[in-house]
């Protein structure tokens, strides 16, 4: 199996190393991730300037880009390297609910599943990679896994409790629940008396019941929810096509 690695807190990020480190026994793994940490980056792209890849002293490649950017340039031509799978993270941080819109990771293993290659992201639910260890055992045996009943391509969002391993209850299939609108910004004074601001925080869970991602890494189980990239909303356009009769 070859598997594509990446991430959006960057290639030096703990959460990285640890993953590879976990996927290397099981797998020819080529690392592409982004130079410095580029979490909320989303889905884009790099338009408007040109990328650079290079290579660091434990052979992880690493890029003046984003996640997608990483992933898209390493399917694209920019390596001889054709992955069955994409992992990305491991995540410092949650992406559950509509994180998952804002997430770098997601984006990352999104990137991969969009050229039709199967893909996973994993993510710690608290920040400061307290087990990473453990997260990256778990990541590796999810990748382990006969996955066989999904329909291919598959993308799936697993988020992983910060716990011993005994401690985990084992593994849910979830749907994404969803959060209150975000916190207000944070406004400060720069040093030239200019207001600046910085986002705030996600808003708390609003639908955190039960079969959401939420409720399962709440109760200590790892949450692994199937994403689709399909946004249409099928309900709205059968009413939009009678109301525009
Ligand atoms: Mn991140």
């Amino acid at each position: 199996m070859k598997i594509l690695i990446s991430n959006d807190d960057g290639y030096l990020a703990p959460g990285i190393i640890a993953l590879a480190e976990a996927l290397k026994p099981i797998a020819e793994i080529v690392v592409v991730a982004p130079d410095s940490n580029r979490s909320g980056s989303s889905n884009s792209l790099t338009l408007d300037r040109p990328l650079l890849v290079f290579c660091a002293d434990n052979g992880f490649y690493f890029v003046n880009g984003t996640p997608s950017d990483c992933v898209h340039v390493a399917l694209t031509g920019g390596f001889a390297f054709k992955p069955d799978l994409i992992v990305s993270g491991i995540n410092q941080g949650q992406n559950m609910g509509d994180d998952t819109l804002y997430s770098g990771t997601v984006a990352a293993a999104t990137e991969g599943y969009l050229f039709g290659i199967p893909a996973i992201a994993f993510s710690q639910v608290e920040k400061g990679w307290a087990h990473v260890d453990v997260a990256a055992r778990i990541a590796r045996e999810f990748v382990e896994r006969k996955l066989d009943m999904l329909q291919m391509p598959y993308l799936l969002n697993v988020n992983i409790p910060n716990m011993p391993y005994e401690q985990i209850k084992g593994l849910k299939a979830t749907r994404l629940g969803k959060r209150h609108e975000s916190e207000a910004v944070i406004k400060t004074l720069d040093p030239h008396g200019r207001e600046t601001f910085w986002i705030g925080p996600a808003g708390k869970a609003k639908d955190a019941g039960e079969g959401t991602d939420f409720h399962a890494v709440a109760n200590g189980f790892v949450s692994v929810t199937p994403l689709q990239i399909d946004l249409t909303h099928a309900r709205q356009l059968d009413v939009l096509k009678k109301g525009l009769l």
